[in-house]
């Protein structure tokens, strides 16, 4: 959906995507990853693709590390779905200082919960290329087909309304304790992430520009 964009220049650190689910991560961490040209990595796609839904925690962080050491994570990477808990942020923080690497840049996609019902709902997801959609608010030109590529749209088995309460309490209780954690740190950064995509993107854009360079 976005159009293709060519790197405007260097990412030097990791940024990390921290929001509940359906607050856009997924949908803004792949523009900033094009726009930057780094990878731009899910855990929870990668775990999808090959284990099912959520993977035991040393799955995650042995995957984790064995993505970032490759040489193209070297000039960043954006995270989406990663860490989920207090622990794995801790890990990933020794893991960075391990290979010399700044401490992330976390940008918080503030957001209530009823907004997120209606876009997890909404949801579909190319089976090609990933691009995100939303048969709501950003549908595709012609139903069920990927703009893009023409790959199929298909819904996430974990957006059915039954399951999307247990997800969000479980972010809630495991995740959402990271905000203080990185607030304390100094690496968070709040985007009001319930604007329109090209609003919230153009802010997190500018956020990381500006931080570019420092520290
Ligand atoms: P997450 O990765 O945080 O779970 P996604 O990026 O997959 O979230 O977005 C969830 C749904 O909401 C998708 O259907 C997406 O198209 C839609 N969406 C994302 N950002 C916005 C926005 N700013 N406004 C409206 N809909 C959005």
């Amino acid at each position: 959906m976005a159009l293709e964009q060519r790197p405007v220049g260097k990412l030097d650190r990791a940024v990390i995507f921290l929001g509940p689910p359906g607050s856009g991560k997924g949908t803004q961490a792949k523009v900033l990853a094009d726009k930057y040209g780094v990878p731009h990595l899910s855990t929870g796609d990668m775990l999808r693709e090959h284990v099912g839904e959520l993977g035991p925690d040393s799955l995650v962080l042995k995957m984790v590390a064995e993505r970032i050491e490759r040489p193209d994570c070297s000039r960043g990477f954006v995270f989406d779905g990663f860490p989920r808990t207090v622990a794995q942020a801790k890990y990933l923080g020794e893991l960075l200082r391990a290979h010399g690497l700044r401490q992330p840049f976390v940008i918080h996609m503030v957001i209530g919960h009823t907004l997120l019902i209606r876009r997890l709902t909404g949801r579909r997801t190319c089976k090609v290329g990933g691009e995100i959609y939303n048969i709501y608010d950003r549908p595709p030109k012609v139903e069920g087909i990927c703009d893009n590529d023409g790959g199929e749209l298909i819904q996430r088995p974990d957006d059915r309304e039954e399951v999307i309460r247990a997800r969000l309490l479980a972010y809630d209780k495991q995740t959402s304790p990271l905000v203080n954690f990185y607030r304390r740190l100094g690496l968070l950064y709040e985007v009001d992430a319930s604007k329109s995509v090209p609003e919230v993107e153009q802010e997190i854009v500018q956020a990381v520009a500006s931080i570019r360079g420092a520290r």
